[in-house]
């Protein structure tokens, strides 16, 4: 497969002389099989020039599937300026996580209203078909593609796409689960030492693949300021990509305040942690026009299940159960997830939580550890011995943000762990990832971490 860098910038097209090299265009990659099938993972800015690199270059009538990541601006502004979705004859899928209800197609064409531009969606004349996904995977044609939830204040997905007997994987945007990738007592760098499942399986999503392309937005230094925002250090990504044993990363969605010469040092330091892990990795700053191909590495193709992907409308409207004792914070978490269409009930104490869970079986419950009775590793223990709840989704919701207490959390069973204070669209964002996990955990890769 080739692949061309269309968008490497994240959150706000950056032109000008200082970001020549590196490029300024918002995110957009294209990835073409060998058999010429074309995917094109997100819309940002890069796709205007893409969408006139086609029309000058491809044999009419264009086709492709475009894959997005979420619909946050610098993945889609540059949706309405791809000139081949204009053309009839020329056929276009596009895949995207569904938003707190709005369908994929609503979102496109709210940036489309005639407030915002002068074309609505309805009036391009490409033959375009608009699909909601989730996790799973699907095999068309010799291609197989993968899809898996990241860690966003939005719910936005990455994707895996094998095919010419190569991996390659697109993640933005995406923050680390927890601030430290290894629990302070394992050995570093290998999948099992990983403290937050979460960053396990995001681990386990990449590994052994030929090409990683991923955000890393922030440094290591930046990150405090911006935690909760959703992006990723490339200290954290050159880590989980060399204990994932990925073969190429490109770090990418630079923040607009990184210029071509702060990049260069960041692709510096990033290669100098990946030889100091003793890693054969090779890591760079994504470049705007950069090509590669990449082909024929059977070994590195990672058997993932074909799964099956939960209908989105049933993410709309979950029945949510929080658990915790303390009053204030029932009223904000049900405040939160009532304005996207949840439905919440509340419970005050461990015991009156598991007998409301026992009653009417709720689709997630965000419970606290300390609750005024039983405490929460002891309402997950008792959840997870009883056949009923075993795969219930729980989300521990703490302001106990230890390891210990993450630790312990997901060795009794918890789906996630977050701990306070969390924004909005975080919480519901993992509500509605924590659901769909619980409901496929075949989408876990056959293959074992290697030790
Ligand atoms: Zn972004
Ligand atoms: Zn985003």
């Amino acid at each position: 497969m080739e692949l061309r860098f269309w968008g490497t910038r994240g959150s706000i097209a950056t032109p000008g002389p200082l970001t020549v090299r590196y490029g300024g265009n918002t995110s957009c990659v294209e990835v073409v099989t060998k058999s010429g099938r074309r995917y094109i993972f997100d819309a940002g800015t890069g796709a205007r020039p893409l969408g006139a690199h086609l029309m000058a270059n491809v044999p009419k009538p264009i086709t492709g599937t475009i894959l997005l990541s979420h619909t946050h601006w610098d993945h889609i502004q540059g949706f309405p300026f791809f000139i081949p979705l204009f053309i009839p004859g020329n056929r276009f899928t596009v895949c995207g996580p569904q938003g707190a209800n709005t369908s994929l197609p609503e979102v496109l064409s709210g940036q489309m209203e005639y407030t915002y531009f002068p074309v609505e969606l309805s009036q391009l004349g490409a033959d375009i078909k608009y699909r909601d996904v989730l996790e799973g995977s699907e095999d068309i044609e010799g291609v197989r593609i993968s899809a898996r939830l990241l860690n966003h204040p939005a719910t936005a997905l990455g994707y895996r796409i094998e095919a010419d007997g190569a991996s390659l994987l697109y993640l933005c945007d995406h923050e680390p689960y927890w601030e430290s990738l290894w629990h302070s007592e394992a050995e570093p760098g290998k999948l099992e030492s990983i403290l937050h499942d979460g960053d396990r399986r995001h681990a386990e999503f990449m590994q052994n693949a030929d090409v990683v392309i991923h955000d890393a937005q922030y440094t290591p230094e930046e990150y405090p300021a911006k935690k909760n925002w959703g992006h990723s250090t490339w200290a954290y990504v050159t880590r989980i990509a060399a204990a994932a044993n990925v073969k190429t990363l490109f770090l990418t969605h630079h923040d607009p305040t990184h210029d071509d010469d702060f990049l260069d040092r960041v692709e510096a330091s990033a290669q100098e942690l990946a030889a100091s892990l003793g890693s054969p990795l090779k890591v760079f700053c994504a470049r705007e026009g950069f090509i590669a191909t990449f082909e024929n590495q059977p070994e590195a193709r990672v058997k993932m299940n074909v799964v099956k992907t939960i209908a989105p409308t049933l993410l709309d409207s979950l029945k949510i159960l929080v658990v915790d004792d303390d009053e204030d914070l029932r009223v904000l978490v049900r405040k939160t997830l009532t304005r996207v269409g949840h439905r919440v009930t509340e419970a005050e104490s461990g015991r009156d939580g598991l007998q409301q869970i026992a009653s009417e079986l709720p689709d997630v419950v965000v419970l606290d550890l300390n609750l005024g009775d039983i405490d929460g590793f002891e309402v997950l223990r008792q959840l997870r011995a009883n056949e009923a709840t075993r795969s219930l989704a729980v989300i521990v919701l703490t302001a106990q943000g230890d390891e210990e207490s993450a630790k312990r959390s997901f060795e009794e069973g918890a789906t996630d762990f977050l701990a306070k204070p969390f924004t909005p669209p975080q919480l519901d964002a993992r509500v509605r990832s924590s659901y769909t996990r619980a409901h496929d955990e075949s989408a876990k890769p056959e293959s074992k971490p290697q030790s």
